[in-house]
Formats: structure tokens, C-alpha cells, sequence
């Protein structure tokens, strides 16, 4: 099994690195732009948890709130052997800016706990969000900071973490996480969200870029929530998906492979390998192959200064947060290889999380189509205007989205005051 080997890098590091790159296009005033660097208001918590081998095994979780300048806080919570203090701070700052950039009335959050959710039973894992949601339970409310599913949590945690907090509530609070079941409040669009902006924002690109979104094609790494709805709706609009991997590794067929029937064949399997008409490759392999459109929509580092001269993709779409790190950036923009970056590219999972949780304090419901309709609506206007204000600064895309965020948080800043 070729399982990815790279080298982690520091992503609190590179997470501060793309702020100041971007801050040093503003006139922040230096107490401004130190408080935007630092996480607000970080927990850490250590929690027994009963296996069902009768053993009790401690677990160390995060939740990290980095801005609360905007409104309550909003950022998902991950369950990876992977997941550091450093990592959930990185995550949550990048958050503060996605939630600014989409003009969502929140801050920025993020959570996680370092385990291997893959090797728990339904009721370890069960065990173990009850007693991190209790846990965190100080720092989440429907009004205070929002939980939503990431890599390796779900619509069923999200409904665990609901339920447990409703219980220490005596009622039912739905509006305390999104991405739940929409047999409890959750809404109608979620699950597709985030894949479903990445395809939107790849389409925009394309026409941008001057490429036929129709026909091209397409590599997409990781195939969760997030890369394989990309993959199948970027094969509704007529795209070839030639490539994709989930973490024990990829497969290729250079004349197109059918996203929904790998999705079958992972659901039935565990992996995307062995799908009949494809070869194996690796997660390293699979991001240098051939392409017009590379989707990384795993986990951060993937695109580095080890492989970013050998990328043959034309356009980067950043469906995972954190893919490429700052040198890998360097190295695209100077190769003309555009990068959709994460703030904009997996955006659409954050909005419609907004939209089901302005649902959930209403308590009236939209229909799919009103979602999909609302979130196309502000995925081309957040990019027409990252690529606008690229155009004005002469700045990548990324910077671009980061200056914009970075200044409506520090304006908001600015006219909140500092207290007392
Ligand atoms: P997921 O757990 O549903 O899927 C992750 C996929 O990546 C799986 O196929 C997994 O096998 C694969 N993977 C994990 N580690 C890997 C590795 N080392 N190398 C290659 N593949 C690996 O997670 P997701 O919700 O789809 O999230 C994927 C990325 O998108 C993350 O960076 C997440 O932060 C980001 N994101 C998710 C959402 C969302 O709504 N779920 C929203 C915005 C951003």
C-alpha cells in the first residue's frame, strides 16, 4: 500500500507566512496586525474514553478559536492521527479569512482530535465525540462558535455533538453545529457544498484562463466529502476526470474514469484502487500527472518545493485547505500555473454551512435549489472580485483573497476598538 510520505510542514508556520505576505500590502498598524497573528483563544483537552475491549484510552483534543472580530466563530472539527495544536491553530486562522472573504458574519474557528477514526468502532467513536463535545461544550453555542464536519468527521458526529450538547441544554439546540442530517436541521445542500463551489470556482477559472471547461482534464486527490463531489460534478459539466486517489493511494485512466462508479467502488471496497480500466498509481505520482485541472482536496503540504516544478496541471483549484505551501506558490506563479486559492476554492462548504444555520435559528427550511442558486451567486462574486483585486495589486490569487479578508477583518477591528 503506498501510503503519502511527505515531510509535514509547519502549518501554524505557513499559515502566518501567507498573512504577512498578504498584510504586507496594507496599512495595518503594527498592534493590528499582531493581534490578527495570534489565535484568540485556544483549548486543549485530555479525555478518557471506554474502548470496547473494556480498556480506557486517553485522547487529546483541540478547539481553537482565532478571531472573533466578525461574529461567532465557524470552522470544522477533525479526527486525524495528524491533527497538533499547530495545525488546528492554522486551520482556524485560515478560517477567519475564508468567513471575511465569503462576507459571513463569522470569526474564525477550528477543532480536532489526534486519533485514527478508521480503527475506532461505531461505539468508540460514539464515546469519544460525546465526550469531546462536552468537553469543548465551554466554548460552542449556537451564538458563541459553530462546529461543522472535516476530514474524517461527518454527518453523524455532527449529529452526536448536537445531541450531546442539547442534553446539558434540557432542549434541542440544532443551530449549534451544521453539516448534520437534515432529518435534525441540517440543510438541504450541505453534503454537496464544498465540492460543488470547487466546481464552480474551476469553471470560472477556465473561463478566465481561456480554457474549455468541457473536455478538460482533471486530477483530483483525496476522494471524501469534498474531492469526490468535485469529481462527479465536474464530470456532469463534461470535464474527464482522468485521476483520483483517497490516502492508500490513486488510479489513472488517461481516457476518463467514471467518478460516480469509483465513489461505489470505494464505498464498497474502502479504497479507489482496483476500480476495473484503471491503473494504480501513487498520491506522489498522481499530482505530476498530466492535466489541465489539479485538484488537491486531501490534507495540507502536498504541493512543495519537492514537486511544484514538475506540476502539469494548468490551474490549481484547492479544494483541501493548505495544499500548497508558500515556496510551492512561488514556483507556480513563476511556471504561469494558475492557483484557486483554498479561502476562495472550498468556500462553498462554509456558506451553505452559514445558510443552514441562519435555517436553524429561523427554523424555515429552503429548498435545494434556492441553496445552489444563493451559493453560485456568492462563489462568482467572491472570485470575480479576488481576480479583479489580483489584476489591481499585481498579486497571485492568493494574495489577493488574503488582502481582501485580512482588510475586512482589520477595518472591522479598527471600528470595534480594542477593550477596555
Ligand atoms: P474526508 O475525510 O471526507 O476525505 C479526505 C480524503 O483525503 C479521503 O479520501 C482520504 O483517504 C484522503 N486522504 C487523507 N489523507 C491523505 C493523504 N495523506 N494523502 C492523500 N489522500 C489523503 O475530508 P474532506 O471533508 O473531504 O476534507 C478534505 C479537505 O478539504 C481538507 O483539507 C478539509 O479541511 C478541506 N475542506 C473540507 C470541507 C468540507 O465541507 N468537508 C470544507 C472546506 C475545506
Amino acid at each position: 500500500m503506498a501510503v503519502v510520505t511527505h515531510p509535514k510542514e509547519n502549518p501554524w508556520e505557513v499559515a502566518l507566512r501567507q498573512f504577512h505576505r498578504a498584510a504586507d500590502h496594507l496599512p495595518l498598524k503594527r498592534g493590528i496586525r499582531e493581534f490578527l497573528a495570534y489565535p484568540h483563544r485556544e483549548l486543549t483537552v485530555n479525555f478518557p474514553v471506554h474502548m470496547d475491549d473494556g480498556s480506557v484510552r486517553i485522547f487529546t483534543g483541540y478547539r481553537v478559536h482565532h478571531s472573533t472580530v466578525l461574529g461567532p466563530t465557524k470552522g470544522g472539527i477533525r479526527y486525524s492521527l495528524r491533527v497538533d495544536l499547530d495545525e488546528v491553530r492554522a486551520l482556524a486562522m485560515l478560517m477567519s479569512w475564508k468567513c471575511a472573504l465569503m462576507h459571513l458574519p463569522y470569526g474564525g474557528a477550528k477543532g480536532g482530535v489526534a486519533c485514527d477514526p478508521g480503527q475506532l468502532s461505531r461505539g468508540e467513536l460514539e464515546h469519544l465525540t460525546r465526550r469531546y463535545a462536552t468537553e469543548i461544550s465551554i466554548i460552542i453555542a449556537p451564538d458563541g462558535d459553530i462546529p461543522a464536519p472535516d476530514v474524517g468527521t461527518n454527518d453523524q458526529i455532527m449529529a452526536w455533538i448536537m445531541d450531546t450538547y442539547s442534553m446539558h441544554r434540557g432542549h434541542s439546540v440544532p443551530a449549534v453545529v451544521t453539516g448534520k442530517p437534515i432529518s435534525i436541521g441540517g440543510s438541504a445542500g450541505r453534503r454537496e457544498a464544498t465540492g460543488r463551489g470547487v466546481m464552480i470556482v474551476a469553471r470560472e477559472a477556465a473561463r478566465i484562463r481561456g480554457v474549455p471547461f468541457a473536455g478538460s482534464h482533471v486530477v483530483v486527490q483525496g476522494f471524501g466529502n469534498v474531492g469526490s463531489v468535485a469529481a462527479y460534478l465536474m464530470h456532469d459539466q463534461g470535464c474527464r476526470i482522468v485521476a483520483v486517489s483517497d490516502v492508500s493511494g490513486g488510479i489513472y485512466n488517461p481516457a476518463g474514469l467514471d467518478p460516480r462508479a469509483a465513489l461505489r467502488h470505494m464505498q464498497q471496497t474502502g479504497r479507489v484502487a482496483g476500480l476495473p480500466g484503471a491503473e494504480t498509481v501513487s498520491n506522489d505520482e498522481l499530482l505530476e500527472l498530466p492535466c489541465d485541472f489539479l485538484v488537491p482536496a486531501a490534507i495540507e503540504g502536498q504541493i512543495t518545493q519537492a514537486n511544484a516544478a514538475r506540476i502539469q496541471a494548468k490551474i490549481v483549484v484547492e479544494g483541501a485547505n493548505g495544499p500548497t505551501t508558500p515556496e510551492a506558490d512561488e514556483i507556480l506563479a513563476d511556471r504561469g500555473i494558475l492557483v484557486v486559492p483554498d479561502i476562495l476554492a472550498n468556500a462553498g462548504g462554509v456558506t451553505v454551512s452559514y445558510f443552514e444555520w441562519v435555517q436553524d435559528l429561523q427554523a424555515l427550511f429552503w429548498s435545494e435549489d434556492e441553496i445552489n442558486e444563493r451559493l453560485e451567486r456568492i462563489m462568482v462574486h467572491a472570485f470575480n472580485g479576488v481576480v479583479e483585486l489580483a489584476r489591481e495589486r499585481e498579486v497571485e490569487l492568493r494574495t489577493a483573497a488574503l488582502i481582501y479578508a485580512v482588510k475586512r477583518v482589520a477595518d472591522a477591528l479598527l471600528i470595534r476598538g480594542i477593550y477596555p
